[in-house]
């Protein structure tokens, strides 16, 4: 029987990138990069890629898909079984690829250094620190080396991190990222050698690794040219998207990997790279054609297929704008009368209104939430709209927030299940040991030494003398690392003993400790669906789940609920709907961003990422009374914002300008009163300073 051609519907550029050393072009080995604009089909041609190359006999099991998210890898996996099943015909889900080495970096990282840690010189029963224990771990070693006390105005931890992680992942000197980055912090260089030391060192003691040494080690195993070759051969394809956003040591790692760049595929566009911020450079993409040892074949795309013309001409106008462009002349056949909208509205709480309002609206003309997204700037600037959403019952998910990882008693259990796992991390340690009544900082200190120094700290841990008044809560943990070290043990079997241990200690802690009971719940079925122990903290850690509106963890898969992202976290999707919230300035671009032209340039291509997200209905949102914080000698100002500068008077005819409901709209051209508002509050605190 024929099978109508599953690359039928690609274009001809589309169909090359896919078709790529296969076929009639089977000899041409060279590496591929496929540059083009937002909505140009990379992802949809890269799932084409991988269909096409397992039905030209290559092994699923030896590629390497690389993607920005665990969402992103997943969704890859669906549209390849996608292409697969149409091509040979099948029907259901069991023509689904299995690509078992598909997900972000720093996932297939963990896996590897797990995997060749005896020959690196690590312990495989490592734990990884998300940002939070990191920063902890830095404030820790930040005390323990006496800065918090001598050095006045030493950089907090958080900056700290940021500085020691910017080292990492551009592989530049720290006189260079401090004079760039952080010039206020360059008087203090030495010192922070000597952190760093320490921090690198507490690290290896605890065998914890953070997320930079999941690509940093990576990047040093490919240094080494017989581990490299040795890994390069297990893999032969990796296939990168969204490669504007990778940064050198990623660069280094496929590099490494693939010296000839025979099978490497790389997608991305240099206007929408937003990660710089993270050491992520647009260079990458840039150096590609002549990396390796024989240049790149370059596929460009042109058609877009997400956005109708208004919407397009919309984000074009903004990124033409954009001081560096690789010139992408994007075209849609998708016409449409209906423009972008600009939307003033009075203030942030009437911008809520007006958003659900419009969000109601477009499900009752056959929109389903699900295809409706709201984006924003930074997590926080959701929170007026989440109460909205809640006061109406519209269901929510929001992506790039805050995690139901952060919640206390969340982290507790995790460090249980850590601690277990790795006995030497103090972090985890700490803050499990502290759960027993009776048991303060000093006694934890006291035990996580004796742990840190026994050649079994399990052994340490179970011949441990607490203090008298902490005797009966001690046993029974001492009982619950004992089981919980048993090799026979079969997940999520410790999650379950975890869990019965844990949960009097909620009750007895926290007043509300039936809300909080229902997300120990959910975690514990969540820990059901991963395979090891060690598997299950690893990609919650790399990648926690997402928050919904009733703040209990993932949501049911069928059930229809608008989507909340940072704009941050939309890369690369699309949905029919887009409201991007607070299209001011001081929030876009951000205020925190008001530096060099460097970080104004990427909140530029921030809104370009945020506007090309919608494929019918674009709002961009502009409170007229949204106060920015702007910091000057004196303290911080709050001012009136306008609207974001990237929106020119000369593009407003791009959009459709909508008031609402009683604001007055400036008239183009003039800015926006920029009044300081009195702040009684803060005048009132100085006052007693
Ligand atoms: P981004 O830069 O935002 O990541 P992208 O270039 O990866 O975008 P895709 O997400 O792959 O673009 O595709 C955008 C939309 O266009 C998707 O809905 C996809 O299904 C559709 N599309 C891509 N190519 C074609 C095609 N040849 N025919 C019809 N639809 C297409
Ligand atoms: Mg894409």
């Amino acid at each position: 029987m024929q099978h109508p051609d599953p690359l039928a519907s690609l274009n001809p550029q589309q169909r090359e990138a896919a078709t790529h050393g296969t076929g009639d072009t089977a000899g041409d080995k060279r590496p591929l990069l496929v540059i083009a604009g937002a909505g140009s089909g990379k992802t949809n041609t890269l799932a084409h890629r991988v269909a096409t190359l397992i039905r030209h006999g290559a092994d699923a099991q030896r590629m390497m898909l690389l993607t920005f998210s665990r969402r992103a890898a997943q969704e890859m996996e669906r549209r390849v079984g996608g292409v697969l099943q149409q091509a040979l015909g099948l029907q259901g889900s069991n023509a689904l690829p299995n690509l078992p080495w598909s997900g972000t970096f720093h996932s297939l990282g963990a896996r590897l250094l797990r995997e060749y840690a005896p020959r690196i010189g690590l312990d495989d029963n490592f734990t990884i620190h998300d940002r939070g224990d990191a920063e902890d771990l830095m404030g820790m070693v930040r005390h323990d080396i006496g800065f918090s006390e001598t050095k006045k105005r030493f950089p907090l931890k958080g900056t700290c991190l940021g500085i020691y992680s910017r080292v990492l992942n551009t592989r530049d000197p720290l006189a260079l990222v401090l004079q760039q980055v952080y010039p206020w912090c360059s008087q203090w260089e030495d010192e922070l050698k000597k952190l760093f030391g320490a921090y690198v060192e507490a690290k290896e003691q605890q065998n914890v690794l953070d997320y930079d040494d999941l690509l940093a080690y990576w990047a040093d195993m490919m240094a080494e040219p017989t581990l490299a070759a040795e890994i390069g051969a297990r893999f032969d394809h990796l296939l990168v998207d969204e490669y504007q956003d990778t940064n050198k040591l990623q660069a280094e790692i496929i590099l490494g990997l693939k010296p000839t760049g025979e099978g490497v595929t790389v997608v991305g566009d240099d206007a929408q790279s937003i990660y710089s911020f993270r050491g992520a450079t647009v260079r990458n993409i840039l150096d590609f054609p002549h990396q390796f040892a024989q240049p790149a074949r370059v596929v460009t795309l042109e058609r877009n297929y997400r956005s109708t013309q208004p919407i397009l001409d919309a984000s074009n106008a903004v990124i033409a704008a954009a001081r560096e462009r690789h010139a992408k002349n994007l075209y849609t056949e998708k016409a449409s009368s209906q423009q972008a909208q600009l939307v003033l509205v009075p203030d942030e709480a009437q911008q809520a209104r007006w958003v659900a309002d419009e969000v109601l609206r477009c499900r009752e003309g056959g929109t389903v939430l699900k295809q409706q997204a709201v984006l924003f700037r930074a997590s926080h600037h959701s929170a007026g709209l989440e109460l909205e959403l809640a006061r109406r019952n519209i269901p929510f998910v929001k992506f790039g927030g805050l995690k139901f990882l952060e919640a206390a008693h969340v982290k507790d259990v995790m460090a249980v299940l850590r601690f277990a796992q790795n006995p030497r991390g103090r972090m985890a340690g700490f803050r499990v040991v502290q759960l027993v009544p009776g048991i303060g900082a000093a006694t934890a200190t006291r035990l996580l030494d004796a742990m840190a120094e026994a050649p079994d700290p399990q052994a340490a841990l179970q011949s441990f003398e607490p203090p008298a008044q902490a005797k009966d809560g001690w046993s029974e943990l001492a009982a619950l690392f004992a089981k919980l070290d048993d090799s026979e043990l079969a997940w999520p079997a410790d999650m379950e003993l975890a869990k019965s241990w844990y949960l009097p200690q909620l009750e007895r802690m926290h007043d509300d400790a039936q809300v909080r009971k229902m997300d120990i719940e959910q975690l514990a079925r969540l820990a059901a669906s991963y395979g090891s122990r060690e598997r299950f903290l690893t990609e919650l850690t790399l990648d926690p789940p997402e928050v919904t509106s009733d703040q209990s963890g993932p949501p049911l898969r069928d059930e229809d609920y608008l989507i909340l992202s940072t704009i941050h976290s939309a890369k690369g999707q699309e949905w029919k709907s887009v409201h991007v919230l607070n299209c001011v300035d001081g929030c876009i671009p951000s205020d925190m961003a008001t530096g060099t032209t460097d970080e104004i340039e990427e909140e530029r291509r921030l809104l370009y990422v945020a506007m090309t997200r919608a494929k019918e209905h674009l709002h961009l949102m502009v409170p007229q009374r949204f106060y920015v914080t702007q910091q000057s000698g004196g303290g911080d100002r709050h001012m009136y914002a306008g609207r974001t500068r990237f929106v020119s008077d000369a593009m407003l005819a791009q959009f459709e300008q909508v008031v609402w409901p009683e604001a007055v709209a400036s008239p183009a051209g003039q800015p926006q009163p920029q009044a300081p508002v009195l702040q009684v509050r803060q005048r009132a605190r100085a006052a007693w300073r």
